[in-house]
Parts: structure tokens; C-alpha cells; sequence
């Protein structure tokens, strides 16, 4: 499914958008009880978009009273699955029926291009709900093989309260991510967006209820990470924590977790991820394209972006070229625009961040070779052209740390094990990709990578049936999508019943 709107059609969603800019607590949007808000910006203008609801650690224990309440009532938890999916194929039909305001406001709040909102996010969100929603009356549970005189039920329940903390650069789809299986397996939900975008998953919460999501199942916080973010990861009446952000905070929630109830803790994190080009790889001018797009695809503020293309030396400058001629191709400009393929990065310290680390690559000798410069300043906005370095060496911070904008770092090699060597040389293990013709080599080189999702002659996540989460620093204890997602928000319980 990919969605078109053309710029007349944009200019009229545009007229007709109209904000939620309070908190959504058990089921009505509510100001915060500090009366505080805070301002979110369009990174593309510099300019205000609206004042969002400051939730802080009082708001958070509202919307926790109201999920505990709404769990234990039963309305959502305890309802008949082919009910539960009912509501759900609802809130993906309303978010279907709306895909172009969805799409416009995480454009405007996010800078992301509004063809990638339109033909990639919003419709991976929709996807995402339905296809957990379908799920919800295909899964059984488990008899354990006991002998005749004792029933062992092996069943999985909801976990209860699950709290959700989300980073800016997918918002709908980051949220869909999270909400999909744990509204599906039965749990309430308290999510904080990003301070950054609040406005798409205000939005969803309110199209939730519409479909028939009871009040309390499913709160939005807006607020800031140390205070909203974190009394979500203290609070001693959420059971779970599901988190998609960097490796840092990532950490500071299984902290959160150990210091108050234990809370069970999903981590998604950064990345740094390689491209590996082998030697014999046919059509270079096809993994230049997919090499190019895994680099600056969202500006490169992506957790799986292809940062650090592994080549081999063989192939190094004829691909090395192409990606450059594709390089220059992809225009930078307003997100609205449908031609534009890199729109603004997210805010401007996320800017002078990205251009610190074009500064490091050039003074640790790796050659610039596209970009690297700050464009469009004119606009009040944060635009960055896509930037290529030459002559990456992987012990450089270029090539070590996530730089999370769109810098490619070309690191030659001249075997395979130095190939697999490099690509596992880093703390992070997302994701990989791979190129090559021989079938034995994608084999063996696919189980060498330390990376929680390898592709193969193409750059991809896979899709809503595979998993999708992190080795080593990369993530903790979770995936997100398929059915491994859904059973993550369940507990497992043991039935054991004693017959006469
Ligand atoms: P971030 O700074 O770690 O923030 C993520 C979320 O955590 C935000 O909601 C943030 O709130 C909150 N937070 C910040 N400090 C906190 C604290 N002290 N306590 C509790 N919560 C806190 O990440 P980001 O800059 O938004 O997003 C980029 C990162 O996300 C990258 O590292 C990227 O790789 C990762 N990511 C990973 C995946 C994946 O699936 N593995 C997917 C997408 C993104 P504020 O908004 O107020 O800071
Ligand atoms: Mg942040």
C-alpha cells in the first residue's frame, strides 16, 4: 500500500490540520496538571508549530492509575480476542481513512520527506496495527505433555501496564511498533513520544478511542525524557518497558528498572551498521543504489542506516563513483515537497552534532568526497547535504560512533575475514547488509555477522512477519514486529491442576 497527495490535495490536509496538542489520559485529552507546555518546532522553518502538555512525573501516575484501572476492569484485557482484533481492524481502518493528516504531521514535526511519509511510514503504521489486530484470534496456547493425572495449561496473559518510550525520527511508526502487539495481547499502554513529535501519536490515541479502545488502555504523556521519561521507567506500577531510543538512555532504563520494581525492559538502540560489497558482486550500479539509500534514506537518522560501506578494494572507486553520481541526485529541500528526498535533520543541535562529526572525519584524514556542508540555511531550516567519506579507517569516531545523519564512510578491505572482521568490529549489532553472487559466501558470511538482521543483495529491515531488533549494544531482551513482538508483552503462566 503507498499513498499519493498531490500538492493541491497537501495544500488543502494542510488548511484543514488541526493539532492535539494536550495529554490523552484515560480516555479525554487533558492539560498537564502543572498547566505547563513546551513548544515543538518544524526543523525545516525553525518556526513554532503549536504548544504540547508538559507531562511530568503527576501526569504519569494519572495516566497509570487510569491504564491499572482500565487492565483490571477487564474491558480490554479480559475481552473475547475476536473482539479485541474487531477494535483494532477499526483503529487501522480510521488511520487508513487519515493517512495524509498522519503523514503531514510527522512531515512537519519530524522534517521527513512527505513521499517517504506517505509511500513508507504511515503506511508500515497501518500495516503494523492490522496485522497484530489479525493475529489476535490465530494464537494458541500450550498443553505441557503430563501424565494422566495432572493438566498442565501453559498460558500466556497480558503483562498488564507496559510503558512505551519512543524516539522522533518514525513517530507514527515507531509507536505503531510498540502499541500494535501490546494493545493486541490484552495490555494497557502509557507512550511518550519524543519531545520532538507528539502531534501523530496525540492523534492515533484519539482515533483508538474512536474505534472502540476503552478509556485507560491506551494514554499519551508528552513531555520530556528525564522527567515524563523517567517516572515512566521508576514507576512501580508499570509492569514493562518497551524502548526505542539511543544506546545511552537505553541504559538508564534498565537502571530505572533495577532500582524500582523490576519492570520488565525492552531496548531498542543505535547502530552502526555495514554494508558489505564482496568482489564478485554483479550490477553495481543496483547496490549503489541501495548503498546510497541505506546511508541517506531519513537523512540518515535512521537506528539501521547503512553507515559504513565495507568494499572490497577490487570494486572500491567504480562503486565508489556511482554513489557518488546517486549521491547528488537526491535533493535536499522542503519536506513537502514531493521531489525532495532529504529533508531537514530533526533539530539544530542534531545539526551542529552531524557537522562536528564531518569536522572529526576530516581531521582524522578520511577524505571528503561528497558534501558535508550545511544548505538551505536561508529557510530557518537544519538541511545537511548527503556527505561522503573516502578512506575511512574503522578505528575513526566516523566509522565508530552513530552519527545519526547522512555521512557514508567507505572502508576498503582485500578478504573475507577482514570483511566480517570490520563489520563485527564495532559495539553496536542492528543490522547488515551484504553483496555478493556467491551462495555459499552469503551463507557463511550471513551467520558470521554479529547483527540482529542481515540482508542479502538488497538493503532492507525485511518485513512486519520478521523481527526486527538488535545484537550487543544494539538492543536488550526484545524485538519488535512479528509474532515475537506480540509474545513479548504477554507473561507466561502455568496451569497445573491435579485430576481425580
Ligand atoms: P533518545 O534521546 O535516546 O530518546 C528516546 C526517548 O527516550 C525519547 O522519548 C526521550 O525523551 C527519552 N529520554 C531521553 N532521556 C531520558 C531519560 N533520562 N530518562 C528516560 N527517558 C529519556 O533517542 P532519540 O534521539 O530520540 O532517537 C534516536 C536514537 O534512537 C538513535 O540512537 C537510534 O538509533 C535509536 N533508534 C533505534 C531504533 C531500533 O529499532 N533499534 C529505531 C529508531 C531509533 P526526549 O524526547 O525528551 O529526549
Ligand atoms: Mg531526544
Amino acid at each position: 500500500m503507498s499513498l499519493t497527495l498531490e500538492r493541491a490535495a497537501m495544500d488543502t490536509a494542510m488548511t484543514e490540520l488541526h493539532f492535539r496538542t494536550q495529554a490523552f489520559i484515560d480516555g479525554q485529552f487533558v492539560d498537564a496538571l502543572s498547566g505547563k507546555s513546551f513548544a515543538t518546532e518544524n526543523p525545516a522553518t525553525g518556526k513554532v508549530l503549536a504548544q504540547i502538555a508538559e507531562c511530568d512525573g503527576a501526569d504519569v501516575d494519572r495516566a497509570v492509575h487510569a491504564a491499572r484501572q482500565a487492565f483490571e476492569n477487564g474491558h480490554w484485557s479480559t475481552l473475547k480476542p475476536s473482539d479485541r482484533k474487531k477494535a483494532l481492524l477499526r483503529f487501522a481502518d480510521l488511520l487508513e481513512a487519515n493517512a495524509a493528516e498522519l503523514a503531514l504531521l510527522d512531515s512537519l514535526e519530524a522534517g521527513k520527506p512527505i513521499s517517504d511519509c506517505l509511500t513508507i511510514d504511515i503506511p508500515e503504521t497501518i500495516h503494523c496495527i492490522r496485522w497484530h489486530a489479525e493475529l489476535i484470534d490465530k494464537l494458541y496456547d500450550r498443553i505441557a505433555p503430563t501424565g494422566p493425572e495432572n493438566l498442565g495449561l501453559i498460558v500466556r496473559e497480558p503483562i498488564g501496564v507496559v510503558g512505551a518510550v519512543i524516539p522522533w525520527n518514525f513517530p507514527a511508526q515507531m509507536a505503531a511498533w510498540k502499541i500494535g502487539p501490546a494493545l493486541a495481547a490484552g495490555n494497557s499502554v502509557v507512550l511518550k513520544p519524543a519531545e520532538q513529535t507528539s502531534l501523530s501519536a496525540l492523534r492515533m490515541a484519539e482515533w483508538a478511542a474512536e474505534a472502540g479502545v476503552p478509556a485507560g488502555v491506551f494514554n499519551v504523556v508528552p513531555g520530556f525524557g528525564e522527567t515524563a521519561g523517567q517516572a515512566i521507567g521508576r514507576h512501580r506500577d508499570i509492569d514493562m518497558v518497551a524502548f526505542t531510543g539511543s544506546t545511552e538512555v537505553g541504559r538508564l532504563f534498565l537502571r530505572y528498572s533495577a532500582d524500582s520494581n523490576l519492570k520488565r525492559v525492552i531496548l531498542e538502540c543505535g547502530g552502526k551498521s555495514p554494508q558489505i560489497v564482496m568482489a564478485d558482486t554483479a550490477e553495481l550500479d543496483k547496490v549503489a543504489e541501495y548503498a546510497t539509500n541505506a546511508a541517506f534514506w531519513n537523512m540518515g537518522e535512521n537506528c539501521s542506516c547503512g553507515s559504513r560501506l565495507i568494499v572490497h578494494q577490487s570494486v572500491k572507486d567504480p562503486l565508489l563513483e556511482k554513489i557518488i553520481r546517486l549521491g547528488k541526485t537526491w535533493k535536499v529541500g522542503d519536506p513537502l515537497d514531493p521531489e525532495t528526498r532529504l529533508g531537514a535533520l530533526i533539530e539544530k543541535g542534531h545539526l551542529e552534532k552531524v557537522l562536528g562529526y564531518v569536522a572529526a572525519g576530516q581531521a582524522a584524514g578520511a577524505k571528503l568526497v561528497l558534501g558535508g556542508q550545511r544548505c538551505l540555511e536561508d529557510t530557518g531550516g537544519y538541511f545537511i547535504e548527503p556527505t561522503v567519506f573516502d578512506g575511512v579507517a574503522n578505528s575513526m569516531r566516523i566509522a565508530r560512533e552513530e552519527i545519526f545523519g547522512p555521512v557514508l564512510c567507505v572502508i576498503p578491505f582485500a578478504t573475507e575475514e577482514e570483511a566480517v572482521s570490520l563489520a563485527n568490529d564495532t559495539p553496536y549489532g542492528l543490522a547488515a547488509s551484504l553483496y555478493t553472487r556467491d551462495v555459499n559466501a552469503a551463507h557463511r558470511i550471513a551467520r558470521a555477522l554479529r547483527a540482529g538482521t542481515v540482508s542479502v543483495n538488497c538493503y532492507s529491515e525485511g518485513d512486519m512477519t520478521t523481527p526486527f531488533g538488535g545484537f550487543k549494544e544494539s538492543g536488550f531482551a526484545g524485538r519488535d514486529k512479528s509474532i515475537s513482538a506480540h509474545e513479548q508483552y504477554t507473561e507466561l503462566k502455568t496451569i497445573w491442576m491435579q485430576l481425580s
